[in-house]
């Protein structure tokens, strides 16, 4: 028997026909890559996506056909997304800061027939084109006044498409199966690989980012996402500030903390998204130059896990609430989310500040669990730490192609490659990466929670930890920093502030100091290229 209710497929588009007819004077401001601003609204973007959709119907793009951007955050990559899965199509986000190897890899594997991209990637483009072997339409995200005169490439102007369809199309009305978005996960071993996003998944992820315990983003909000549209889909705000009718301000081209920080204050920003490393250098900037966050109300910080001194300073320095918050591309990505339980809020706010640098609770939508080598669940207690696996609705069931082959167990479970515990308030804390856990003596000892507790030492601006080889305990920690500027912190000063806020035999074997730390794509630390940089280095004392 089927029940009694309308079917009304989940679809992307009616997240921005739902934005247009009830919050379509909201604001959309972005910084541009010719320079300067750009304000538009949500209706202003979504008849600006109508006009994207219909110039891809006369290039001849089909349903399930893939289109790629390689762009920054703006008003124009938003117009993109909108009408690219509007007309049935895939929107491929291609992440610009990957290897020039790995682009070519993905827009290829993809099989992209048109590719959007922002003045920025001209040159790169030129250089690639060659090599992108599906690619019919290269369409350059700007206006006739900017198209460059000399290129190698045959550019289409994106004004010029716009400025030529009429408006009059219709979206399609695919089945909310359909796929609507592609993201390829950075892959740093081997190569990347794409998850495939549907309507379904998109618009149920949106519903379940926008409750209060999640993003708890409304139209009050004024949300600026740093975290980039091709990274993890800007963590899905472009939909869910459609779909609550939030004012969006765009950075464009600019990640830096003197012009973030501009916006933030002239635009009246409430809430906003972005990895710890913008977070260490906008609040370096802030005490530079004595200035507060203005009318910044929350941030969301994931990607990394946020140490607990941002998330102090945040609250109490710049009276700023830090919402910590886990996922990964495979979940498009929100998996959890740090905001406060009944019983969390009733915490001293020290206690609550333990409990931030948390990852959070999952929220509907997603089921958690921890299991041990061997596949049993272990218990959420707060200290068993196993392989976090997760399911639902918006978790990757396989990838793009099939490659990698089936990644999920019987019952359904996504292993997500990091290693957590779960305790009985269902906080999730992430312990590391399977892969940089550090093995002492058939102990595992947390890299993050000591890089979390070490960058809150004197004078340290960022650190990261490695498993070094050890002749007694097969490996020990390796704690390398990046002092601040002007700052000389000295390794036994270092130590003495790990000393009782981690258990003794965590403590690093030996302290080495750097002026820089890589990072990968997506801004996190790049353990792999850290351990080869000390592939030749070895502890200074063994203790037998
Ligand atoms: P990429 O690997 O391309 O950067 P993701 O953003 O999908 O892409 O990476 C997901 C991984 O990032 C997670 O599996 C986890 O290891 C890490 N991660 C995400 N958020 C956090 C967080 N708040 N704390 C610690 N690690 C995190």
């Amino acid at each position: 028997m089927l029940g009694g209710m309308q079917d009304w497929p989940l679809l992307v588009w009616k997240l921005i026909d739902f934005a247009a007819l009830n919050h379509g004077s909201r604001e959309i401001v972005s910084l541009t890559c010719e320079g300067g601003e750009h304000r538009s609204n949500w209706a202003e973007v979504h008849r600006r996506s109508k006009g994207v959709a219909q110039a891809l119907s006369r290039l001849g793009l089909k349903q399930g056909d893939r289109a790629a951007t390689l762009a920054w955050n703006t008003h124009r990559h938003i117009e993109c997304w909108y009408g690219i899965s509007g007309m049935g199509a895939v929107a491929h986000t291609v992440n610009p800061r990957l290897f020039e190897d790995q682009i070519v890899y993905i827009i290829n594997h993809a099989g992209d027939r048109v590719l959007f991209l922002d003045l920025t990637f001209v040159g790169l483009i030129e250089k690639l084109a060659p090599r992108l072997n599906s690619v019919e339409h290269f369409v350059l995200m700007t206006d006739a006044a900017h198209m460059p005169t000399n290129a190698s490439v045959d550019f289409l102007c994106y004004e010029e498409l716009v400025a030529q369809a009429d408006g009059d199309f219709a979206w399609a009305r695919v089945e909310e199966t359909t796929p609507a978005g592609l993201c390829y996960t950075s892959g740093t071993t081997g190569n990347p690989k794409g998850v495939l996003y549907t309507h379904r998944s998109n618009v149920l992820h949106t519903l379940g980012s926008i409750t209060k315990d999640a993003m708890g983003v409304g139209s009050e909000d004024v949300a600026l996402p740093v975290v980039p549209m091709y990274h993890a889909n800007a963590w899905g705000l472009p939909y869910s500030c459609a779909a609550v009718g939030a004012k969006m301000v765009m950075g464009g081209p600019h990640f830096d903390a003197p012009t973030l920080h501009k916006l933030l204050m002239k635009e009246g920003v409430t809430f906003t998204a972005a990895v710890p490393t913008i977070w260490l250098g906008m609040l370096q900037h802030l005490e530079e130059t004595g200035t507060d966050l203005g009318a910044l109300k929350r941030v969301v910080i994931g990607g990394s896990a946020a140490p607990r001194s941002m998330i102090v300073d945040f609250k109490e320095k710049y009276g700023v609430e830090v919402i910590h918050a886990w996922g990964m591309t495979e979940m498009s990505p929100l998996g959890t989310v740090g905001s406060l339980s009944a019983e969390a809020a009733k915490l001293s706010q020290e206690e609550q500040f333990d409990l931030k640098t948390k990852q959070g609770r999952a929220i509907f939508g997603v089921e958690l669990k921890v299991t041990d080598d061997a596949g049993t669940t272990l218990p959420r207690d707060g200290e068993s730490f196993g392989h976090l696996m997760v399911r639902g609705p918006w978790c990757v069931g396989e990838y793009f192609g099939g490659e990698g082959g089936h990644i999920l167990d019987a019952e359904g479970w996504f292993d997500t490659g990091d290693v957590a515990t779960i305790d009985q308030g269902g906080y999730m804390q992430i312990t590391d990466r399977a892969k940089d856990v550090i093995k002492s003596g058939g102990e595992w000892i947390s890299s993050i929670e000591l890089e979390n507790e070490a960058i809150g030492a004197a004078g340290v601006a960022e650190a990261a930890v490695i498993g070094m080889p050890h002749p007694k305990w097969d490996e020990r920690p390796l704690l390398v920093i990046v002092p601040k500027a002007g700052a000389t912190p000295r390794k036994e000063d270092v130590l003495a502030h790990l000393e009782g806020r981690i258990a003794k035999w965590w403590m690093p074997d030996d302290v080495v100091f750097v002026d820089e730390i890589p990072h990968t794509a997506t801004g996190k630390i790049q353990k792999t290229t850290l351990r080869e940089q000390f592939a030749d280095y070895s502890f200074p004392a063994v203790d037998g």
